[in-house]
């Protein structure tokens, strides 16, 4: 089986080309290759002949396809579908803010944490991304669209702490000085809620943020709506994220999404109060995006007003996430999702 050339970081593929018999200055010039997006050994026209044909003898690398690309009227973000060398395919997201242009990228092909208001859990776990596969989606997205990447959220299709080893991977790699050197307090990981990988995360020490997918303040109501919640629970998370916090110094956020007489009640707000101030906890209030399989309902605004005026008195920090792309069904998993059910059809 030939190796995946791109989720080697710097050092391993020096080892690797070295032990080829090449000299150690032709890894950095393939690693000048790859991080032009240059994804064909023929390409690499600095490199010998038979250097080229040794690499292609060990080692496999591919170029994403786009399979489709949407750019929003309202707000110009662009929703990117890619296909992988398999056939498989994900969603990345390309965002512009004030403070630069963000992209959203799929960590695994479909999702096995099953919460019931998202569509990229419909059709279960395919397979998790390889961290070339990730790097790419960073990389081909900046490329294609022109637009300079400087921050990434981990918040598209599937869970990142059920591919831990090749997200941590993908982190060093993006991070890497001599590839996109995108820094780490621009990163930020979205979870679940799998707390049994908390520690491990926070020992590495990386100085990313750390994004919980809270969604409800209390076991009965969480229970309900994410399957991620049994055998861990709410204290559970909760007690997670403070030690994740004292170890790393790093503040937590909550995502929470709005769903109507679901989650957002007088009540609801008062216990996420308490949650949050019992971690430190910044909250995110996400409108919910309408599902097409699901029959959850955003909140009102009046439901919205009075949960914010408790969190308000509560003493908590936390901003509503402005939906951008809603024209480009930009969110997670809905794009993959459509195409599967066009093939379906077929
Ligand atoms: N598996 C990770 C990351 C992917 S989802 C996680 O659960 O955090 C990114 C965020 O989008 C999560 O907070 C998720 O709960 C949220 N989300 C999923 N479906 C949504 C929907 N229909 N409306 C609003 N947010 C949604």
């Amino acid at each position: 089986m030939k190796k995946d050339l791109l989720s080697l970081l710097p050092e391993e593929r020096e080892a690797e080309i070295v032990a080829l018999g090449a000299p150690k200055y032709r890894s950095a010039q393939v690693g000048r290759w790859l991080s032009r997006g240059v994804r064909s050994f023929d390409e690499m026209s600095d490199l010998p002949k038979n250097l080229r044909d040794k690499l292609k003898d060990s080692f496999r690398i591919y170029k994403p396809k786009v399979l489709s690309k949407q750019v929003s009227a309202l707000d110009g973000t662009i929703k990117y579908l890619w296909e992988l060398s398999d056939g498989n395919a994900v969603e990345t997201v390309v965002m512009s803010y004030q403070y630069g242009n963000t992209v959203c990228i799929s960590s695994q092909v479909g999702c096995r944490q099953g919460c019931a208001f998202c569509a990229s859990t419909i059709g279960g776990l395919v397979r998790c991304l390889e961290p070339s596969e990730m790097l790419d989606e960073v990389m081909f997205s900046e490329i294609d669209s022109g637009k300079k990447l400087s921050h990434i959220v981990l918040m598209g299709i599937g869970e990142p702490l059920d591919n831990f080893d090749n997200v941590v991977r993908f982190l060093r790699l993006v991070n890497d000085p001599t590839g996109m050197n995108i820094g780490m307090r621009h990163i930020t990981l979205s979870t679940c809620g799998l707390t049994e990988r908390f520690d491990e995360l926070a020992a590495l020490d990386l100085q990313l943020t750390l994004t919980v997918s809270l969604h409800a303040p209390d076991d009965e109501t969480r229970s309900k709506i994410m399957p991620a919640n049994h055998g861990r629970g709410v204290d559970e998370v909760v007690s997670a994220c403070k030690r994740y916090y004292q170890k790393t110094g790093r503040r937590i956020s909550f995502e929470y999404a709005m769903i109507d007489g679901v989650n957002d009640t007088a009540e609801h707000a008062r216990l996420l109060v308490r949650r949050a101030r019992e971690c430190g906890a910044h909250v995110n209030l996400i409108p919910l995006n309408h599902v097409e399989e699901r029959r959850f309902r955003p909140s009102t605004q009046g439901h919205m007003k009075a949960f914010m005026k408790i969190l308000d008195e509560g003493g908590v920090n936390y901003t509503v996430r402005r939906t951008l792309g809603s024209d480009v069904d930009a969110s997670c998993g809905q794009l993959r999702r459509k195409m599967e059910k066009q093939s379906a059809k077929k």
